[in-house]
């Protein structure tokens, strides 16, 4: 029998907004509870002067027909845009010069970025065999062993930092990138594994993920968080910051403060995505060992910097999605997203606009130093690599001290121990995105999983 318990979900991030939105078309009560006044968490989107900023995803992949599915029912797709063709092209830097990275067979033997031994060593990788466990291997590791150490430092290495602000030392193979282990695991190789999977899914007549196209909304991601938070016909209570659960009954009860005032609400479930850290306080009444699995996880700290300026001043066409630097190059940031190329709207009539990030699991050292003057630096190297001769008409800056979590080696333990701690607390569910991936569509996909294992524990 389903009772349709009512349910508090911790937090109006991607993952706790999208849970309620299935939730609710299954009539269950929902409330959420938000620390700041508004939604979105990591999504933060914002108009100034002509130009538009989002300071955390600039986009998100569309790797599962669900983003489509929300963004109707909550009246926004005429509103998602996707990504300028241009924007496939992508750039890495090395020796100080920007390289296409190849995207065919005759691009991959002409490009510069590889030496000829790298391309060389590249052809063995159908040759090398199996790993044994790749949740304890780093994905260097395993790049290294299958693709030799050039494809590690020049295309491994800057695509961690761009995705994860990652360390290609630290995250685990299996734990962070399940599908490229996967093609290891299933068809004992990754080019063997791309030939198979693609006439495999030719077959079921799929798209391959890599194909998923890139999308955002008119006005900026944040859209998404907003508008299906404005059609939930729950409450959400913001500026409300959940300071403890306790059991209560065979329910729980929530503490939280609200415009400075201890305030208590009892529901029968609980969905907790608020971020690791701050899920460890909350929790940690209910089980002390939890806390140690959520304090253990690692969320670097990563700074944003938008920058705005007029066309005439940039002397390179910005035709691609942007550029990342692998740490061999030796920078103070991680690569530059040229926002404007990519989508429309991002910047007024003649000028362009970059998102640059700096710091990241590869260095977080960077903010021991004087902010100003690692912004200096970042922007003298950042004129130098991309050719541009003047100063920005526009310069914004967040730093997210604690940005994504960490899929690192040992993950695979907490992740076993939030489903035990699951299954001994009933009605107690943990999400958001330390737990399925961290990408936008990996959060979207994930607040189905979530809702429908809500869904059936409360049909028992
Ligand atoms: C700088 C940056 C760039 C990124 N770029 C991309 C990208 O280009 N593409 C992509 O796919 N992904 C990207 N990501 C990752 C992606 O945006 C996030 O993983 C995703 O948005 C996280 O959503 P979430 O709901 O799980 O968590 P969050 O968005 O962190 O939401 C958690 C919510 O909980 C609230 N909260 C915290 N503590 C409390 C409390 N005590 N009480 C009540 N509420 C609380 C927070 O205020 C927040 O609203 C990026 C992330 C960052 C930070």
């Amino acid at each position: 029998m389903n009772t349709k318990k009512n349910i508090a979900v911790l937090g109006a991030g991607i993952s706790g907004l999208a849970t309620a939105h299935w939730l609710e078309k299954e009539n269950y009560g929902v409330t959420i509870f938000e620390a700041h006044s508004d939604a979105g968490g990591a999504m933060i989107t914002e108009n100034e002067d002509g130009f538009l900023i989002d300071y955390g995803p600039n986009s998100g992949l569309e790797t599962t027909p669900l983003i489509r599915q929300i963004a109707e029912e909550v009246g926004i797709l005429d509103q998602m845009i996707y990504a300028n063709e241009q924007s496939n092209k992508r750039y890495i830097l090395r020796n100080g010069e920007l390289h296409a990275l190849p995207t065919s067979l005759p691009a991959f033997f002409k490009t510069k970025l590889f030496s000829p031994k790298a391309k060389l060593r590249l052809m063995k990788e159908p040759f090398v065999g199996k790993s044994e466990d790749g949740y304890y291997q780093s994905i260097a590791e395993f790049v290294k062993r299958r693709l030799g150490q050039e494809f590690l430092d020049y295309a491994i290495n800057p695509f961690v930092s761009g995705v994860f602000a990652g360390d290609a030392e630290k995250l685990s193979v299996k734990s962070a990138f399940p599908k490229l282990y996967r093609l290891e695991e299933l068809y004992g190789g990754l080019i063997k594994g791309m030939i198979k999977g693609a006439k495999e899914r030719k077959a079921r007549n799929e798209d391959s993920k890599q194909n998923a196209k890139m999308f955002s909304f008119i006005n900026g991601m944040q859209t998404f968080p907003k508008s299906i938070a404005a059609k939930l016909k729950g409450s959400i209570n913001y500026n409300s910051v959940i300071d403890k659960i306790e059991k209560s009954g065979s329910g729980y009860k929530i503490i939280f403060t609200k415009d400075g005032i201890r305030q208590t609400a009892e529901y029968d479930l609980i969905l907790s995505t608020i971020p690791a850290h701050v899920a460890s306080k909350v929790l940690g009444e209910i089980d002390t060992e939890l806390t140690k699995h959520l304090e253990a996880l690692y969320y670097p700290p990563v700074m944003v910097l938008y920058l705005g300026f007029d066309i005439k001043d940039i002397n390179r066409p910005l035709d691609g999605f942007g550029y990342l630097i692998p740490s061999k190059e030796n920078r103070k940031f991680l690569g530059a997203i040229w926002s404007s190329t990519i989508f429309p709207n991002r910047a007024k009539e003649g000028k362009a606009s970059f998102t640059i990030f700096v710091g990241g699991a590869r260095s977080p050292h960077l903010f021991e130093m004087d902010k100003q003057k690692l912004i200096d630096e970042v922007m003298k190297q950042f004129k130098e690599i991309t050719n541009v001769t003047a100063d920005p008409v526009l310069m914004k800056e967040k730093l997210w001290r604690q940005a994504i979590p960490q899929y690192n080696i040992g993950y695979i333990e907490h992740e076993r121990y939030f489903e035990k701690f699951e299954n001994e607390n009933p009605g107690l569910f943990l999400s958001g995105n330390y737990r399925g991936g961290i990408s936008v569509g990996d959060c979207i996909k994930n607040s189905r999983v979530t809702a429908d294992r809500i869904i059936g524990n409360n049909q028992i």
